[in-house]
């Protein structure tokens, strides 16, 4: 039977092929971005709780009302952002729902949709599967700003959308003021609707800042904003996600979300709305934590012939093999690193529509227990004699 020649043309995930060899080899897997340590102990015990008091039945479709007044209360808190809980938010399965419900909502097949690359690896797919066109604008190392002027003139009649993902997976950037300012130039002169995906809001080093990018003059009534419990909270198994934007472009994008899953897991909302009401040394804490994992990692890397770039923000470090490569693609060496030095990482040429354009770069996630990266960084020193 014929299958759609879009989804013909996918692969099998990346992320899944490497987590796949890595448990297969017994090698540290620092490829793909889940934690290997739990949420905290409060929002374990307010998921128990939400489903001992019989919070099991389907969620109201666009959220239960507490997590979307929780949503807009840290909206507030830390934005200074008005929304309202009613009409402006809606929970999805994950921001990666959230980013789906958003293409499918506000873009027309042929449409064309900016992409930031490398990019986090459900962008292009998402945007392929509404028949719209994926056109790439690529930060350059080593520091791999924002270059406004290739973002302008990519710009044509049937641009229609910018994705924004900051702070960025895979670089770990955070776009400073001066750069989410130029891009909301562009948006508001070539009327684009921005979506912002903004899932590592928390995990941002000093002396770096998170910026909302929908907080910008005009931006409020182009921006959909998407987020998720899974960084901040580390809970990536519950999928707990949201869009936030002005009610015209969330009613479309809970049109599309009461076709698509109707609700996600009705007793994760209680618990990230606990979550979100935690006091401000909860959040300081996790940048605290990250700050030292980051640091670990980036000096177990540092100590290898690989060029690390530092992140400003998420948690992953994006190394060039470059001299160490031998003729190996990205791909290739991920997969002897697992085989010879027993660690996992993933080659960024999937991040790339064209996979030449990150042929010698890989990327590390340091979102794992102290005992785990000195664990790798142990593994890691290898590479300074393995010759291949
Ligand atoms: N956006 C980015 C940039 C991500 O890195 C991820 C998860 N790796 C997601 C969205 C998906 O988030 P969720 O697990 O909440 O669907």
């Amino acid at each position: 039977m014929r299958v759609s020649g879009v989804v013909g043309s996918f692969g099998n995930s990346i992320f899944s092929e490497m987590s796949a060899l890595a448990r297969a080899a017994g090698a540290i897997n620092l490829g793909q971005g889940f934690p290997d340590f739990d949420p905290p102990a409060q929002l374990l015990d307010a998921a128990c709780r939400a489903i001992g008091e019989g919070h099991n039945q389907y969620a109201v479709s666009h959220g239960e009302p507490i997590l979307r007044e929780a949503i807009a209360e840290h909206a507030a808190r830390w934005y200074g952002q008005r929304i309202a809980p009613d009409t402006d938010v809606c929970v999805t399965c994950g921001a990666s729902e959230a980013l789906w419900c958003a293409l499918q909502a506000l873009v027309e097949p042929g449409d064309e949709v900016i992409v930031i690359e490398p990019t986090f690896d459900v962008y292009v797919p998402d945007i392929r599967m509404v028949r719209a066109v994926p056109v790439p604008i690529t930060l350059v190392p080593p520091d791999f700003r924002l270059d406004v002027e290739r973002l302008r003139s990519a710009i044509t009649p049937r641009t229609r959308a910018i994705i924004v993902n900051s702070p960025h997976n895979p670089t770990g950037r955070v776009f400073s003021r001066a750069e989410l300012e130029a891009i909301a130039a562009v948006c508001i002169e070539h009327n684009l609707v921005a979506i912002a995906d903004e899932v590592y809001e928390h995990i941002v080093f000093s002396p770096h800042q998170h910026i909302r990018l929908a907080t910008l003059d005009g931006m409020s009534e182009r921006t959909v904003t998407v987020s998720s419990g899974a960084k901040t909270f580390a809970a990536t198994g519950w999928k707990c996600g949201w869009a936030i934007g002005p009610d015209r472009l969330t009613t479309a994008i809970r049109r599309v979300h009461q076709f698509t899953t109707f609700a996600s897991a009705t007793p994760f909302h209680y618990a990230i709305a606990e979550g979100l009401r935690l006091p401000e040394s909860y959040f300081a804490g996790v940048r605290d934590e990250y700050t030292q994992r980051r640091t670990v990692l980036l000096e177990a890397l540092r100590h290898t012939p690989l060029a690390v770039f530092e992140p400003e923000g998420a948690y992953y470090i994006v190394a060039d093999i470059g001299t160490m490569a031998n003729g190996m693609t990205g791909y290739q060496w991920c997969r002897w690193l697992i085989e010879t030095i027993g660690v996992a990482a993933i080659p960024l040429e999937v991040f790339y529509l064209d996979p030449a354009a990150g042929r010698t770069l890989v990327r590390f996630a340091f979102c794992k227990r102290i005992e785990t990266l000195q664990a790798a960084a142990e593994r890691l020193v290898e590479l300074t004699v393995v010759q291949r």
